[in-house]
């Protein structure tokens, strides 16, 4: 008997499966009794979109542990770095316990109770109204909510505040794809599964490191080749050599910004060569004609030049493209964070029709989205669409919409309020004047920080609500409103391919922090609204019971769900009478949601990025994530393990630039940009990133690399540039 087995049967534990579960604190080692959990709560994981399900054990009301939930359909169990140690987010230090409010700018917090904060909050907010016009009072919200949340609040924003500028922190993420989605399909909605990353023939990633930032689907994607059985063929475009990259069978390492020149170049290789799906793109498509004409520039040799990649082997992608009988197009931040990633998107899509891959098992052009939730606010949300994506400009969709609500159409916003970057800009003009931010932290998150914070210092009022306090934001704030997290709370969230999985409270917040449901619902009491939006309304179910009526019918229909059925297992929308069980794909049928019911192939040109290296800032920084963390660290810089991994910021480099600049691994250096500096960050030397360019994690606070980011956004979506911007690095001495 081995050394686990024997511990497991002295603990008593049914399976060296469970032993595992319970976590060990060292080899075979001894199970801390306290760890040992009375129950073990099924739920989400709660930071990206993969959505894995997970266990998390209970032990005398506290959390204790996590398992993976070997029943859910997402991730077999499995759990990523930060998944396995997510109890812990709940016991951290750091934890916003009471609602603290300073007595004028430059004063200390105080404690108050919550009918204090109510007071001051809604008294701030109704004032800066009344002096400044109802838009002068805006929203930034977050993807961390779950759904029954996110549709509560924006009735609250829109019905109740009566302000159009709501937006969430998603626009920094994925307003790109939804932007994209909408103007080639008619609507918002990723149309394939997770499974297609197995199922597929090939499997093409753009921009997209799934091995660091969606851990569990790179599984997927290498499950069969694991398993000792054939897998897709696997073609990765980035300009670094990732963990994701070092898997593919084809590795393209494009040059920064000329995605839109290879793109195009593939769709040029695939209809020259006859291998596209005729019969759909006749049936199913309008604007062939247009694109087939606009390709005539886009030789291999030409392409090959601005792209900087083997021409063979562009030759040998599209082949495999367009020689596989389904090919999965998943694309992440390396598209979305552009001047021109909702037109990216489109010649993604263009990719997808072109060849006939949507609609069936294997082939679809799927965004990964970044947070648990941010599906949640895309499709309950009053930012990018209305709720259940309708449109705000269709009277029809209004009339609906204020039919199902009880209210008056023209209580409905007839178009989108601004935007993130609209919003900071607002403040800055002095249009905007009061700011509530819910669970996000803009001071690390956003690009161009000195801006931010000059904006963020022009306010009147900000209020933030958050789980953790202090953060860079909560600091700033006038007012902090304690939010329970993740595992103390109810609801739903949905992830990248449609799924909706239950999420359950294990714990109660601590200190006094309430849900984001019940702050919502004691201010709509406060305002005078909750009778009229909310009659009767008491748990997240009565929400959820409400949105099912609302989503019924459209694209995103939740209306086949229910809570007793989601504690079955997650079901993929749409889900309704006709399909009980849920979808795992959209448009199977060939037909889309534009008005003549055909997908829209599109015709773009390249623009020249916002900015580019000259010889005062020679390098060109592109931004991203590491495994081990979650966005700005306010969670996982709290949990040991995960420190302990990877504790520090770094800036990536060539070994040619290195040895021009004299630098050798882990040297000391500043790196520069014309709007920030990073005064000190360690340098990696690593033929990871290409020459000319540099690479630095946007998590680290006190090594930002968004002192350094610019935000001009793209045009088209609002999503900022993060991607590219110019820097310079200089060696330090100590
Ligand atoms: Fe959570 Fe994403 Fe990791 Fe799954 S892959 S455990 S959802 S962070």
């Amino acid at each position: 008997m081995s050394k686990v087995e024997s511990l497991s049967r002295w603990l008593g534990l049914d399976t060296l499966k469970d032993q595992y579960a319970y976590g060990t604190d060292s080899e075979y080692g001894v199970i801390a009794k306290e760890k040992i959990p009375d129950r073990w709560v099924k739920t989400t994981c709660g930071y990206c979109s993969v959505g894995c399900g997970i266990q998390i054990g209970v032990r005398e009301g506290k959390a204790v542990s996590v398992r993976g939930d070997l029943d859910h359909p997402v991730n077999d169990g499995k759990l990523c770095p930060k998944g396995l140690c997510e109890h812990e987010s709940i016991s951290a230090d750091g934890r916003a316990l009471y609602p603290l409010l300073k007595q004028g700018k430059g004063n200390a917090f105080r404690r108050v109770d919550w009918g204090v904060a109510y007071d001051e909050f809604i008294f701030q907010m109704r004032e800066i109204q009344r002096k400044h016009g109802e838009s002068s009072f805006a929203v930034l919200s977050t993807g961390q909510l779950v759904t029954e949340e996110f549709y509560t609040l924006g009735k609250l924003v829109q019905l109740g505040f009566k302000t159009p500028n709501y937006d969430g922190n998603t626009t920094l993420c994925m307003a790109s794809a939804v932007a994209g989605y909408k103007r080639s399909f008619g609507s918002d909605g990723p149309p394939g599964s997770y499974e297609d990353l197995e199922n597929a023939d090939t499997v093409v990633l753009i921009g997209a490191n799934i091995a660091d930032n969606h851990p569990i689907l790179a599984y997927r994607l290498l499950k069969k080749k694991l398993q000792g059985e054939q897998g897709p063929k696997v073609i990765v475009i980035d300009p670094r050599a990732t963990k994701t990259a070092m898997q593919a069978d084809i590795f393209l390492p494009i040059r920064p910004r000329s995605d839109v020149y290879l793109l195009n170049g593939i769709a040029k290789i695939l209809i020259s060569e006859g291998w596209v799906d005729e019969e759909f793109i006749q049936s199913s498509t309008s604007g062939y004609e247009e694109l087939l004409n606009s390709l005539d520039d886009y030789s291999l040799e030409y392409i090959s030049k601005v792209t900087r990649l083997e021409a063979g082997k562009i030759y040998e992608a599209a082949r495999q493209i367009g020689t596989s009988k389904s090919t999965l197009f998943a694309w992440t931040m390396g598209v979305n964070h552009s001047t021109q990633g909702t037109e990216t998107v489109n010649l993604i899509n263009n990719l997808a029709l072109l060849t006939g891959n949507i609609g069936r098992t294997g082939s679809a052009p799927m965004s990964i989205t970044g947070q648990c939730n941010a599906m949640g606010t895309r499709e309950t949300g009053f930012t990018s669409s209305l709720p259940g994506y309708r449109s705000f400009e269709s009277l029809d969709d209004r009339k609906e919409l204020a039919q199902l609500w009880n209210v008056s159409e023209s209580e409905l916003p007839q178009k989108r309020g601004l935007a993130y970057p609209d919003i900071v800009q607002g403040i800055l003009s002095g249009d905007i004047k009061g700011l509530w931010v819910i669970g996000t932290n803009p001071v690390v998150s956003y690009p161009h920080r000195k801006k931010l914070e000059e904006a963020f210092k022009k306010l009147e009022f900000l209020c933030v609500q958050d789980g953790f306090h202090p953060t860079p934001t909560t600091e700033i704030a006038d007012l902090v409103l304690p939010a329970a997290i993740w595992g103390e709370k109810e609801g739903t969230y949905t992830n990248s391919e449609r799924r909706v999985s239950k999420v359950n409270k294990a714990v109660d917040p601590p200190g006094e922090a309430k849900s984001d449901f019940d702050i919502f619902l004691d201010i709509a009491q406060r305002i005078g609204i909750r009778e009229k939006l909310y009659s009767n309304w008491k748990q997240p179910q009565d929400a959820f019971d409400e949105w099912r009526k609302v989503s019924k019918g459209r694209l995103c229909d939740y209306s086949g769900m229910s809570y007793e059925k989601l504690a079955e297992g997650p079901l993929q929308w749409p889900c309704n009478d006709t399909v009980p069980q849920g979808s795992p794909r959209l448009y199977s049928d060939g037909k889309f949601q534009t008005k003549d019911r055909k997908a829209k192939l599109f015709v773009v040109r390249s623009i020249l990025p916002p900015e580019e290296p000259d010889p005062d800032y020679p390098f060109l920084l592109n931004t991203g994530r590491t495994v081990e963390h979650w966005h700005t660290r306010t969670k996982t810089g709290k949990i040991s393990i995960l420190e302990q991994a990877a504790p520090e910021a770094w800036v990536e480099i060539n070994p040619r630039d290195a040895k021009a600049l004299g630098l050798r691994n882990h040297d000391w250096v500043t790196v520069s940009s014309r709007r920030g500096k990073i005064s000190r960050i360690r340098a990696r030397v690593t033929s990871i990133i290409g020459p000319g360019q540099v690479f630095i994690p946007f998590h680290y606070v006190e090594a930002s690399a968004n002192r350094l980011t610019l935000d001009d956004a793209c045009p088209i979506s609002r999503e900022p540039n993060f991607k590219q911007c110019a820097v310079k690095l200089q060696k330090l001495r100590y």
